[in-house]
């Protein structure tokens, strides 16, 4: 349908509302432009101004969302029952603007200013809390974020059926429980450990010593953007660059900028991350951004999870295969200068797949990681559930690693407070890490009994196929369907955690002599 077609054939009511939401998104993206500014190249004395510029344009981008005139249209669409017919895109948009409008006028502006500058001075206190190791100067601030956090959702509303806990994950994983993520965590949980408990007993640690070998950062980069170029992200849409802590910012249709971050001495690091933000990259450059639906809902990403699905499977699921490394290897070689010419594709694969239980979320593997996202579930549901108190954070976190990663917590440093999210009152976010893994897993056993030959084409370096099953069966339907609908349209099945058990086995297990 093209943008005239549209205005002959839709109702105006239509055609105003969806023109007002494409102004705010406008805007909006401008506010992501000047973010993705400031963590790249930004110079530091831009600091304040920038600070104000972020919340200038997020409060107009507020009021455009909220404005009266948005109110009455989305009544006037929803009471069009052609708008509405089951099964259009008219009535999957206009149900999500239905949402995002609810959100936005739910939450009172003092509470939203309340919570930003609590937020603020929280993550400050957390900051020098974690440097000298001393919860206790962080309880009273995480106390006080914590009932804003409540306060928040009780305003959001606890959704049909639900806990308090899911208004917020809502906000990430729209219409997740959850009691229902909990079904799909808590035996993987179990088998997982069980899993790593066996591999660290009794499997052979695989060499890793030259993944430590310095490679200048100007190699690595290049290597990088070979490694880009060959999954298919489109350069002239799109640019790489580093960063603190690496991201993706889908700016707007034609416009998606990834970054990544270097060390001399750990060039897998420095891949992973790139091919993650690869992933989220190549969905954002798959959603129909331009055409019909530009800055409404249906452009725009179903959840975090899927978002973290489509991150994992070209991280983790290509990224450590074998298959992979037979083309990355000599392509490593010789933008390496030859660094890695002794190391077989064997070493190289049994490398990248370690499975070693540590203290830190961000530094652990692949296997291990799902762990530390589903202790902080676990912990922060109990948490806004009113179940933990503050004071006993630290013990039931140390008890939590104990029993499940068999490791002590030598300090709250290292333990409850290592992650910037809860300071800030991000809670609900955590499980959506382990979601995109799960999703991931399942979506890779479908696309490998779709793609026979697969692993054959990986190796010779092409990626073309598995991109368009990607954009056929995700990114094109932007936020037609939940995520779990999404998923299961997908795949034919519904959620399940076995797949991700699978390919775990299947690729560690070798890795260790198992
Ligand atoms: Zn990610």
């Amino acid at each position: 349908m093209t943008a005239t077609a549209d205005a002959n054939t839709l109702p105006a009511h239509y055609i105003e509302l969806t023109g007002l939401i494409r102004e705010a998104s406008t805007l909006g993206s401008v506010g992501s432009l000047l973010g993705w500014d400031q963590e790249t190249y930004m110079p530091p004395a831009g600091g304040p101004a920038r600070g104000e510029q972020a919340a200038l344009i997020a409060r107009l981008t507020h009021e455009m969302h909220t404005a009266p005139r948005v109110g009455e249209l989305l009544s006037a669409c929803e009471s069009d029952a052609d708008l509405m017919q089951e099964g259009t895109e008219s009535a999957a948009n206009i149900r999500a603007m239905r949402r995002d409008y609810d959100k936005a006028t739910r939450l009172p502006g003092s509470l939203v200013a309340e919570l930003a500058r609590t937020g603020s001075e929280a993550q400050d206190i957390w900051k020098h809390a974690r440097a000298k190791s001393d919860f206790s100067a962080f309880a009273p601030a995480l106390t006080k974020m914590l009932d804003l956090t409540r306060r928040k959702a009780e305003c959001l509303g606890i959704p049909e059926g639900g806990e308090l806990y899911d208004a917020l994950l809502d906000e990430y994983e729209p219409d997740a429980r959850a009691a229902q993520i909990e079904q799909v965590f808590l035996p993987l949980r179990d088998r997982l450990s069980v899993f790593i408990a066996d591999i660290t007993a009794n499997g052979t640690p695989p060499r890793v010593d030259f993944t430590r070998r310095a490679i200048p950062v100007g190699r690595q980069h290049a290597f990088g953007q070979a490694v880009l170029a060959a999954l298919g992200f489109d350069f002239s849409a799109g640019r790489l660059d580093t960063s603190t802590h690496p991201f993706c910012s889908g700016i707007s249709a034609g416009d998606t900028r990834l970054t990544t971050r270097y060390a001399e001495d750990n060039f897998a690091d420095a891949l992973s991350s790139t091919m993650h933000e690869c992933g989220h990259g190549l969905y954002e450059q798959g959603l129909p951004k331009s055409g019909p639906h530009a800055g409404t809902p249906l452009a725009g990403s179903v959840s975090l999870g899927i978002h973290e699905s489509q991150s994992r499977m070209w991280e983790n699921f290509v990224g450590r295969s074998r298959p992979f490394w037979a083309w990355a290897l000599p392509l490593a070689n010789q933008h390496f200068d030859g660094a890695l010419s002794d190391i077989d594709l064997d070493t190289m694969v049994r490398a990248m797949n370690t499975c070693t239980p540590s203290l830190i979320r961000v530094e652990s593997d692949e296997p291990t990681y799902n762990l530390h996202v589903m202790i902080r579930f676990g912990l922060e549901r109990s948490l806004i559930k009113g179940d933990l108190s503050v004071k006993d954070l630290p013990g039931a976190w140390n008890e939590q690693y104990r029993k499940l990663l068999g490791v002590e917590v030598p300090d709250d440093r290292r333990g409850c407070l290592q992650d910037v999210h809860w300071s800030f009152g991000l809670i609900g976010y955590f499980p959506t890490y382990s979601l995109g893994n799960i999703y991931a897993a399942q979506l890779w056993e479908t696309i490998n009994e779709q793609i026979t030959d697969l692993d054959a084409q990986m190796a010779r370096g092409e990626f073309g196929a598995l991109l368009s099953w990607l954009r056929e069966n995700i990114h094109r339907h932007g936020r037609r369907y939940s995520a779990q609908e999404l998923c299961e349209r997908a795949t034919g099945k519904p959620l399940s955690a076995d797949p991700l058990m699978r390919h775990l086995e299947r690729r560690v297990k070798p890795a260790y002599g198992l």
